[in-house]
């Protein structure tokens, strides 16, 4: 059975509790992150670290905990729960107040929330899915616009994946005035010849840490970086596209609405980032 964090608790999962009156449950007022684990140890903590500090001051919510004691829970659930690959979770809400009231609580008296869970993927750095890469199909960019701050409102992502699911893909990217804005969890790019295309930081996406690693990384192997926006037809006929994220590293796209990218299989530039970042994330993790 898991350990898991709650409060300052380190507790069986099944004893971990939460307030039916926790703004989280209730009005998704709540941030997380996702941080990777390889050979037991933590994948850009620093990058979570930033921001979230940043998602919870965007939103005004006071939460007085510290990047050190972060890091130290996050290395005890790892330890704990003899993880070795895969994910740590963390959630900060607004703390549960005495009612249900859409006004913000006092964080005076009502302090936030905080819990931290892992979950052990064995093999997630040597996904099969790697090796084939994965469908995709276009949807409707319909979320709020802010989406520079990593809220737990995931009801249309978590709707994305199922109509993807249902249309035999593994995953959709979403569309707002004809332009791709990012992957339901991910970030999503597109490959011509030697340059990868990928949209500019702004409100409309997730500023993903796997994202400014990879263009860094991207940039040092002398591959051309643009930022900028791309359409579903132009990610049609590009050589090769991808996506990132905390859990899925580098994972190549081989399919967009039913048609193939080149040959149909992940082609060169995705696999190379993908070597070169669990490579460097492996030699710098904590
Ligand atoms: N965009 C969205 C909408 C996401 O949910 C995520 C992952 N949570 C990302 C991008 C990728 O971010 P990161 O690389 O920090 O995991």
């Amino acid at each position: 059975m898991r350990t898991v964090y709650v409060n300052g608790d380190y507790l069986p999962e099944t004893e971990a509790k939460v307030s039916v009156f926790d703004r989280g449950f209730l009005m998704a007022d709540g941030v997380y992150e996702v941080t990777s684990v390889l050979g037991g140890k933590l994948v850009d903590f620093d990058g979570h670290a930033v921001r979230l500090e940043r998602s919870l001051s965007e939103l005004d919510m006071a939460c007085p905990i510290s990047k050190e004691d972060l890091l130290d829970v996050h290395r005890e659930l790892v330890r704990l729960n003899d993880l070795d690959e895969g994910l740590i979770y963390l959630q900060i809400t607004r703390g549960a107040p005495k009612d249900r009231d859409f006004a913000f609580p006092d964080p005076k008296t009502t302090p936030c929330t905080v819990v931290l869970f892992s979950q052990s993927k064995p093999g997630l750095s040597d996904s099969p899915a790697a090796k084939t890469g994965i469908k995709v199909i276009s949807i409707d960019d319909i979320r709020w616009g802010r989406r520079d701050i990593k809220t737990v409102q995931l009801l249309y992502p978590s709707m994305g994946k199922m109509m993807a699911k249902k249309a035999g893909a593994d995953d959709a990217w979403m569309v707002q005035d004809g332009f791709v804005t990012e992957g339901t969890s991910n970030n999503a790019y597109i490959v011509k010849g030697n340059k990868i295309i990928t949209r500019v930081l702004s409100t409309d996406i997730l500023h993903g840490i796997t994202r400014a690693a990879v263009l860094r990384f991207a940039r040092e192997a002398q591959m051309e970086v643009e930022e900028r926006n791309f359409t579903i037809d132009e990610a049609k006929e590009a050589d090769e596209a991808f996506i990132t994220s905390a859990s899925t590293f580098v994972m190549p796209v081989v399919e967009i609405d039913g048609v193939a990218l080149g040959d149909g299989t992940p082609g060169r530039v995705a696999p190379r980032l993908r070597e070169i970042y669990l490579d460097e994330s492996r030699k710098a993790a904590v």
